[in-house]
């Protein structure tokens, strides 16, 4: 697949009636959508939920195809599911988050999509591994597939974040790095779970250089029968948008410009990471202020301190950093750490 602007995908999260399907797809023609995207095939976590209304919508596809002239792209997860798109003239087909992850669904459908000059998109497994998500991609080149893309989603964590599915930019990257060639599109829509998170999540992907969204996308999201809470109306689509910034200059600057900016979105997330990790080593150092105290312990034990600061500074200079930053770094680190133990110890 080769882009030359970034691809904008939308449609509802499923296929719900061929009016939904219809109103929401002549909407989107009035877009940058050029792709129209709808489920009929549903993964649900839990049963007794919507599981999509299968083959009876493929027909309404084709329609919007007819109609409005987007290209039309559904979830498949297995050989049945690819047959059935391929009699209805399906454009681009993708693999799920919860297929991804199953290198037996990944073959099966391999094997049916044999040899195929569709646009094939895989998604990124549900767990943080890059490896499983490569490995999908080359199940499906290894069955001839030529056209192919991937989709980040971001990640399932047992913990509760701010994010539906943390999007841990740090593997999509190496996506890239690892696999130059295959165009990669981002799924705001999965990763954020809501509505108000969108707009940061395509700018960073932009960025970051993606080639393409994904945006679910609803002329009425909270009446959606799957993932309402995040979709959007083709209207919020058109301001988001508008509002991106898809730098353009002349060429060389925008070369250069791109590429600050990757640059700078890659210092962003690793700055975040920074933070977080002080955050859960002072949180470790207050269970240690609560062990002191219960021991009845100096906060200060200044043998294990002056060693842990060599290592500290050895371990910095190392890796090219020089002894005098390592000295004030974990100075200060240290001396917030006793603080905050004081406090504690003190109570
Ligand atoms: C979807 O695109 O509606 C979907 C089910 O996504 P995922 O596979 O990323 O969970
Ligand atoms: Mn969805």
């Amino acid at each position: 697949m080769e882009l030359t602007h970034p691809l904008v995908i939308a449609g509802p999260c499923s296929a719900e009636t061929e009016e939904q399907v219809l109103a929401i797809a002549h909407e989107l023609k009035q877009t940058d959508a050029t792709v129209f995207r709808a489920g009929v095939w549903k993964p649900r976590t839990r049963p007794g939920n919507f599981e999509g209304i299968g083959a009876l919508a493929l027909p309404w596809l084709q329609r919007v195809k007819k109609e409005t002239g987007l290209l039309i792209a559904v979830e498949v997860a297995n050989a049945n599911h690819v047959k059935l798109a391929l009699e209805h003239d399906v454009d681009i087909l993708w693999i799920g988050a919860r297929t991804t992850v199953n290198p037996f669904a990944v073959q099966e459908i391999a094997d049916a999509l044999e040899n195929t000059k569709k646009i094939v998109l895989v998604k990124n497994p549900i767990n943080p591994d890059l490896e499983l998500w490569i490995g999908a991609v080359e199940r499906l080149q290894k069955a001839n597939i030529k056209n192919l893309g991937g989709i980040h989603r971001g990640f399932s964590t047992y913990q509760k974040t701010t994010y539906r599915n943390n999007p841990n930019w740090q593997i999509a990257i190496d996506f890239k790095n690892r696999l130059p060639n295959i165009p990669l599109i981002n799924d705001p829509s999965h990763i954020c779970g809501n509505r108000t998170g969108i707009f940061d999540v395509c700018q960073m992907a932009l960025d970051l250089q993606f080639d393409g969204l994904m945006i679910e996308t609803h002329t009425n999201p909270d009446k959606a029968w799957s993932d309402a809470k995040q979709q959007i109306t083709p209207a919020r689509l058109d301001e988001i948008t508008v509002d991106l910034r898809v730098r353009k200059s002349n060429f060389e600057e925008e070369k250069a410009l791109k590429n600050l900016n990757k640059l700078r979105s890659e210092i962003n997330i690793i700055d975040k990471q920074i933070i977080e990790d002080v955050s859960n080593r002072m949180k470790i150092a207050k269970k240690i202020a609560e062990e002191k105290k219960s021991q009845n312990v100096a906060v200060l034990q200044p043998n294990r301190w002056s060693k842990m600061l060599e290592e500290r500074i050895k371990i910095g200079t190392d890796l090219g950093l020089s002894n005098q930053f390592m000295e004030n770094l974990y100075k200060a680190i240290h001396q917030e750490s006793i603080k905050v133990q004081e406090s504690i110890v003190k109570k």
